[in-house]
């Protein structure tokens, strides 16, 4: 194992973070608070091919989207696309409201709707970084079912998500 790897795992233990309700995977396969932005890859709603890598900054809410190749996103201009609303949805069911307006830095009474509380400019970020951790992602999942232990999955909580 190389030492990129072995940093990688290290902030994979770090970011596990139970999910608050069930997520709906096949909308938005991927939502994680790194990097100083809320990311993640959200599902065209229209070509089952097609997946879009949006974010959020925090702080400054800089909204962003493209697709994987780094097309821009034709839904984004001015304010945010469906995907970006998908994902901050996605984010409040991953990790709850107060989480992630703490980490965005935004002010969000409680019940309050988060999009309608930021007002951040379009500013496109590069889709290749958060699509490669999506696809890392992706290798722990199609993993072959199997009974015997996987080292690599072992600081897997035994209560996971799904049990929720
Ligand atoms: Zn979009």
């Amino acid at each position: 194992m190389d030492a990129e790897e072995t940093a990688w795992e290290q902030r994979s233990v770090v970011r596990l973070v139970p999910s608050v309700r069930p997520r709906k995977l096949a909308k938005v396969p991927f939502v994680e608070l790194a990097d100083g932005r809320l990311q993640g890859v959200v599902s065209s709603g229209s070509d089952i091919e097609r997946v879009y890598v949006s974010s959020i900054g925090a702080g400054t809410h800089e909204l962003s989207c493209s697709t994987n190749n780094n097309r821009p996103c034709g839904g984004l201009y001015g304010a945010a696309c469906k995907h970006i609303r998908l994902l901050a949805d996605e984010a409040v069911v991953q990790y709850g409201l107060d989480r992630v307006a703490r980490y965005l830095r935004v002010e969000v009474p409680e019940g309050g709707d988060l999009m309608a509380h930021l007002n951040g400019h379009v500013e496109q970020t590069p889709a290749a970084v958060v699509f490669s951790r999506f696809l890392r992602h992706l290798a722990y999942l199609e993993v072959p079912g199997s009974t015997d232990p996987l080292p690599e999955l072992h600081w897997f909580p035994a209560t996971g998500a799904a049990a929720r």
